[in-house]
């Protein structure tokens, strides 16, 4: 991505910065400044994201979270079929994803609080959905778009199990 966002508390608005600190926008919300700044740097993206907030509202801030992800070019294939290793938001973690529907998982503690806490990641056909998780399915939905092979266990992904991509 060739730009940045950060909320500025004197000015009480995200702003979003080039790589060289102008500032090319500014928003009232978090989501506002993530859709400009990916109307710049990832308009695919963007329009995937949104899509997939209509179909389930419940996974908005997470979406928006998992495009930033992904623009970034934090998703990296951790060998084995739909096994992701996934760098945080803010680059200062890692965490392990196995994006294959039957055993979605993610070490990060969002998805370990699905079970346990109304804050936790929410759970989508029996299986929690975190920021790392979507944004593996978003990389594979492009993978897919551009024509990779993808093995077949990681094909049937979010979007076909639940009717996302209809
Ligand atoms: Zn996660």
């Amino acid at each position: 991505m060739s730009t940045y966002f950060y909320y500025q508390e004197r000015a009480k608005e995200w702003w979003l910065l080039t790589v060289e600190g102008r500032v090319v926008a500014r928003a009232k919300t978090r989501p506002e400044i993530i859709r400009q700044s990916l109307r710049q740097d990832c308009p695919e993206a963007l329009a995937l994201a949104e899509r997939w907030i209509q179909n389930y509202p419940q996974l908005s801030s997470r979406c928006w979270s998992a495009t930033i992800i992904y623009a970034r070019g934090h998703v990296c294939p951790n060998g084995g079929y739909g096994r992701y290793r996934v760098l945080s938001q803010k680059g200062e973690r890692i965490y392990e994803v196995d994006a294959r529907p039957q055993f979605r998982s993610c070490t990060c503690p969002d998805f370990g609080n699905a079970w346990t806490s109304r804050f936790g990641a929410p759970i989508i056909n029996g299986r929690p959905l975190c920021k790392h998780i979507l944004a593996c399915l978003m990389d594979e939905h492009f993978a897919k778009k551009r024509g990779e092979q993808l093995p077949s266990s990681s094909l049937n992904s979010f979007e076909e199990a639940h009717d996302v991509d209809s």
